[in-house]
């Protein structure tokens, strides 16, 4: 393993920022564009006014022209230039003769002409009026795009750093357990349903189901461990005495002795082999259309023998006409491996029965006994690898029939169940689907 520095994950750019820069950018991207589309049209709109009020002036000028006649007019015109008007102002005859100008009418910028028969009088506009509106709204626009860039800058940058949260708690949480390892650390879960809520929520689940499955293979191992150690510590005394003795009839007896015990060790092995392959999809399955009533039939005459000498009436009950597809030796094994238990778990008089049923979409095989029943706290670990309950110790047994019958089902496709009451017995089911294998979904 790598060193604890290296182990310790990289500090991450800030996604946060990242996302505030775009956001900003695209804030001034749009700003931009929308004083690129409005200022034309502010400008045109200051144009058409400052024409309008040329026009109008010009109207009034030459009224005052017409009504007082030019030296009053002239008067009148020198002492408003006084107060600082910028107009220029030309007064021509109708011969084009200049009578009075002032400013200079060809620097105007907008002009507007009025004629009577006698004279014709010009008036010029020389200041610009986009400058002047331009140069009266510069500080307050300036002041109002900094206020809106930092107000976007910050709010940006807050909504998503809390936004992120979750995120970034599920990294902490994710760093914690690969560097600690403990799988029973949790991402904090406010309740929420977005997206990273969901995430969070899902994680955990993630993190649960690994957790179950590290504390399981733990438990398998250990159980595994410790029941070996008693048949291999018994074929070790069997050999020791078979070397020491002088007397060959005992040591043959001690011989025989090992051999039933590295059979024991080496059924347990298989059956864990078995189990294995089964639930990691492994299990190589021959599968052929199989009456199940002939399978139930072929493993009560099996057991026939067996119950009869435990005192145990063994029937079948009830046999639907239904065909699976399944490999008939494996599913004949699990049928096996309920019987056994049923007649193990039930005292001399009860009854074990065997109901094969149609079930439309399913087909369920059900052995039914009347014995000791399993207690409700037992019920979920029976299926769990060396497990036996501890009224069951003293009987004969490893502990992996059902967890074997639970991997060969379930990789058929199909399901186990059990339901059962203390003192009046259990009763295991084996559910098969009974759709076509072609028909079936296949999971890759
Ligand atoms: P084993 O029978 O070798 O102990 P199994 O995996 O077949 O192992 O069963 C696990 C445990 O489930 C048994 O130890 C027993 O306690 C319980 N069990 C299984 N079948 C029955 C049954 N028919 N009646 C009562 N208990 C049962």
């Amino acid at each position: 393993m790598s060193s604890a520095a290296s182990e310790r994950i990289r500090r991450p750019r800030s996604l946060a920022a990242r996302i505030t820069l775009w956001y900003v950018a695209i804030f001034i991207a749009s700003v931009a564009a929308l004083v690129a589309l409005a200022l034309p049209a502010v400008r045109d709109a200051v144009s058409t006014e400052h024409t309008i009020t040329v026009e109008s002036r010009v109207q009034r000028h030459l009224a005052a022209l017409v009504t007082r006649g030019l030296p009053a007019y002239e008067h009148a015109v020198e002492q408003a230039a006084q107060l600082g008007t910028d107009d220029a102002v030309r007064v021509q005859d109708a011969a084009g003769r200049t009578l009075y100008e002032r400013g200079n009418i060809s620097a105007s910028l907008r002009t507007a002409t009025r004629t009577t028969r006698e004279l014709q009088i010009e008036l010029g506009a020389v200041a610009d009026p986009w400058a002047a509106v331009r140069e009266r709204l510069r500080p307050g626009v300036l002041l109002l795009l900094a206020f809106a860039l930092l107000l976007a800058i910050g709010g940006a940058f807050y909504v998503t750093r809390q936004a992120l949260r979750p995120l970034r708690a599920l990294a902490a949480t994710a760093h914690d357990v690969s560097v600690s390892g403990d799988l029973s650390r949790r991402v904090p879960e406010r309740g929420g349903d977005d997206e990273l809520e969901q995430l969070s929520h899902l994680f955990n689940r993630m993190l649960e189901r690994n957790q179950r499955l590290v504390t399981g293979m733990r438990e398998s191992l250990d159980n595994v461990a410790h029941d070996l150690r008693t048949p291999l510590t018994r074929l070790r005394g069997a050999a020791e005495v078979a070397l020491r003795s002088d007397d060959p009839a005992l040591a043959r007896d001690a011989l025989a002795d090992t051999v039933e015990e590295s059979e024991r060790v080496l059924a347990m092995l298989r059956t864990l082999m078995d189990i294995s392959e089964a639930e990691a999809g492994l299990m190589r399955l021959s599968r052929v259309p199989t009456l199940l009533g002939q399978l139930a039939a072929d493993s009560i005459e099996l057991y026939a023998h067996v119950a009869e000498d435990a005192g145990i009436s063994l029937s079948s009950t009830r046999t639907d006409d239904v065909t699976v597809d399944v490999d008939p030796t494996r599913i004949r094994q699990a049928i096996a491996n309920l019987l056994d238990n049923a007649i193990k778990y039930t005292p001399a008089g009860g009854t074990v029965t065997v109901e094969v049923l149609d079930e439309g979409a399913h087909a369920r095989i059900r052995v039914r006994d009347t014995g000791e029943g399993i207690e409700p706290e037992a019920i979920p670990r029976i299926w769990d690898r060396l497990y036996r309950a501890d009224p069951s110790r003293s009987r004969p047994g490893l502990g992996l029939g059902l967890s074997l019958v639970r991997a060969v089902v379930a990789a058929h496709g199909g399901r186990v169940e059990v339901e059962s009451e203390v003192g009046r017995g259990s009763a295991f089911s084996i559910v098969i689907p009974t759709a076509p294998a072609e028909t079936r979904i296949v999971r890759q």
